[in-house]
């Protein structure tokens, strides 16, 4: 590891200043989990500075505010994993916390560190980009606000400048009538990264049928996104086994159309349409018919 300089500010204000100053120098550290592996790689880090943010409190917590979930970045997954607020609210967003790593690693792993790393397999971004969420950057210039799913240029790389940095992840909580999934299929059950994942919110109206539908795959497009094509295919229909697998494979087509043919696809192609159509049956278990069909 290259020699660095080490600084560990106490306010986001102290933050903002150093972060301002440094330029392009600095890299933030929050939980280091990524960030630690990153700089032991042989020539890899050249960061001058690390600016490690672990102690500033205003980063830290989750809150609500008119009727939405403000969860600052220093929220560590087992704190999201075991919290009674993400259970009512965005319980797909709890399992995804859930599935993460193992226990050290969710006690020490942030939410913030996993979007910021953009990694096409980071675990909490479907959930949130299937609730809608917007994020906040800040730096000693000001703050701007966007929609998650513009936050990210390709794998790997946000569109945050070197000064900038998360200050807030907001979504509206789901609704008494939403039912919602995470599920991801790694190498092994236990300490593994998704290889693909699915994130599904299902309303169904009084009616049986479903009024509303949410689909982001993770770790199958470049970026991540709702694919609206497999959503509009649910909508107004009443739920069933057919529907989903037809979902499914409208999903695994449009990962095709969006990435051509990679080693990958003979892999991929059955396996997301399966994941996409278990998680849209686990949001609808209790308006699916006996027999499944
Ligand atoms: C053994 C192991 C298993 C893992 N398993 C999983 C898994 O199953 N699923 C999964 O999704 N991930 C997994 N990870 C990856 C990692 O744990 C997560 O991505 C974690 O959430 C990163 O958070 P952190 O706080 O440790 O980030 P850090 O390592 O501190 O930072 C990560 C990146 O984000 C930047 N950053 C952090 N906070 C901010 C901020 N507030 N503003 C701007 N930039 C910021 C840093 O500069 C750095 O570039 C695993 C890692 C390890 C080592």
């Amino acid at each position: 590891m290259k020699p660095f300089e080490y600084i560990a500010p106490r306010s986001l204000e102290e933050t903002t200043a150093l972060l301002a100053r440094a330029g392009t120098d600095a890299t933030i550290l929050a939980g280091g989990t990524d960030l630690l592996v990153e700089m032991r790689r042989p020539n890899k880090m050249r960061k001058r500075v690390v600016v490690d943010i672990s102690r500033v409190s205003e980063l830290g917590g989750m809150i609500t505010s008119d009727r939405s979930v403000v969860i600052r970045p220093l929220m560590t997954h087992a704190r999201l994993q075991h919290s009674e607020l993400l259970r009512i609210a965005a319980p797909l967003l709890a399992s995804a916390s859930a599935a993460i790593g193992s226990p050290q690693i969710r006690n020490r792993g942030t939410i913030g560190g996993n979007i910021m790393n953009a990694a096409t397999c980071a675990d909490t971004v479907p959930p949130l980009i299937a609730l809608g969420a917007t994020v906040t950057l800040r730096s000693a210039a000001g703050t701007r606000e966007m929609p998650l799913s513009s936050l990210f240029l390709r794998p790997y790389q946000t569109i945050a400048a070197p000064d900038e940095l998360l200050t807030e992840i907001r979504f509206p909580g789901l609704t008494a009538d939403a039912r919602s999934a995470f599920i991801k299929l790694g190498r092994r059950n236990a300490l593994s990264i998704s290889r693909l994942s699915v994130a599904a919110i299902l309303r169904i109206g009084r009616d049986s049928r479903i009024a509303e539908a949410r689909i982001v795959p993770g770790a199958a497009f470049p970026t991540w996104q709702r694919v609206t094509a497999a959503e509009a295919l649910l909508l107004g229909e009443r739920p069933s086994a057919r529907l989903f697998a037809a979902a499914g494979a409208c999903v695994s087509k449009e990962m095709i159309l969006q990435t051509g043919r990679r080693w990958s696809t003979e892999y991929k192609e059955p396996v997301i349409a399966v994941l996409v159509r278990r998680a849209l049956e686990q949001c609808a278990a209790p308006a699916l018919p006996e027999d499944g069909k």
